[in-house]
């Protein structure tokens, strides 16, 4: 018999908690007539400051594939994916939001998959629509996919989505990169084995809503650059150096200017202005510095990823707590 494991981030989701296991107990009965299988709902409650809790405790006692992890306070969607993968025992392990934005019906075929076709250790989804979000959103997407792809050797697909299932021995590789600044899709990529890709038309949440804010993304994109990019780093250099030889040649022909014609104190508006300009260009730069210089201190720290106040397995019931040396 095989376990699949299938890991539910969540965050403040009372609402679609109840329909989401309604929707995965279905997947589940399927796949029992065509497959000798088990299977354990891991749920992490990253600190949810509503009823997510309380709904998983109820649920657990009367559904024996629910167990659940609950934060003493909310790490992210990143930290709650790391746990889930940490306290996966299964053969396959599966990333699925609890929104039912990611389409729980695919798992079969996704099992299917890394069942009859072995090359493939992992089977992803990507979502090959953005309809229902933002233009704006969906246009810095865009932009950031393109971005990724020029500066990063790592391959970051567009629209891919955390929606995935994957076989033992890519869990154990993610599980290897300790890094404490997490961009799991760029670590997915790099850990490499061969990835099928599954589309689907994106669909809208069944209930609540998105904890994303424009910022929020923003700060996530300028994560996942620095993680899987030292670009920036070289730019600022580049730009500095042009700027070296912009004001040589400035000031060789200033001087000459001043030899032939004379000093007329004149152009100090345009001298402020240009002062000024190199240095926003010299600060820009510093902060690129500065943050890969904060990445570090943070990586140096070493801390955990998250803090679980308890964990309770569908088998056995612990309160256990992360190993701050992990
Ligand atoms: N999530 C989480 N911690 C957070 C934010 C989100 O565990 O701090 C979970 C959330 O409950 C959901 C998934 O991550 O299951 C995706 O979140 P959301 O639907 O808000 O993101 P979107 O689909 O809009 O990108
Ligand atoms: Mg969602």
């Amino acid at each position: 018999m095989e376990k699949i494991t299938i890991i539910i981030p969540c965050y403040n989701e009372e609402e679609t908690i109840p329909i989401f296991l309604k929707e995965i107990d279905k997947v589940y009965n399927k796949m029992r007539e065509s497959y000798d299988i088990a299977m354990e709902y891991l749920f992490v409650d990253d600190g949810s400051k509503d009823k997510t809790l309380s709904i998983l405790e109820e649920y657990s006692k009367t559904n024996p594939r629910v167990s659940y992890i609950t934060f003493s306070r909310n790490f992210g969607k990143e930290a709650a994916m790391y746990a889930g993968i940490e306290n996966s025992t299964g053969d396959y392990t599966v990333i699925i939001d609890a929104d039912l934005q990611d389409p729980p019906e695919l798992i079969e075929e996704m099992y299917h998959i890394l069942k009859t076709e072995e090359q493939y250790d992992c089977v992803a989804s990507r979502r090959f629509t953005r309809t229902g979000e933002p233009k704006i959103r969906s246009w810095f997407a865009k932009m950031f996919y393109k971005l990724m792809g020029k500066i990063s050797k790592t391959e970051i697909v567009d629209g891919a989505r955390d929606f995935r299932m994957m076989s033992r021995r890519m869990v154990d590789a993610i599980l290897s990169l300790t890094e404490c600044n997490r961009f799991s899709k760029g670590i997915f990529s790099w850990v490499g084995f061969e990835t099928k890709w599954l589309e689907f038309e994106n669909r809208e949440r069944v209930g609540g809503t998105t904890k994303w804010s424009f910022w929020g993304l923003l700060i996530y994109a300028i994560e996942g650059v620095v993680a899987f990019s030292t670009a920036p780093l070289a730019i600022s250099s580049i730009i500095g150096i042009i700027f070296c030889i912009i004001s040589f040649l400035g000031v060789c022909f200033i001087f000459m200017r001043a030899l032939i014609f004379g000093d007329k104190v004149a152009g100090w508006p345009s001298l402020a202005c240009i002062m000024c300009f190199i240095a926003g260009i010299q600060l820009f730069c510093n902060g690129i510095s500065g943050i890969y210089l904060s990445k570090t201190y943070t990586e140096t720290k070493k801390r955990p990823q998250y803090i679980a106040k308890k964990i309770h397995r569908a088998s056995q019931d612990t309160n256990e707590k992360t190993d701050p040396e992990k």
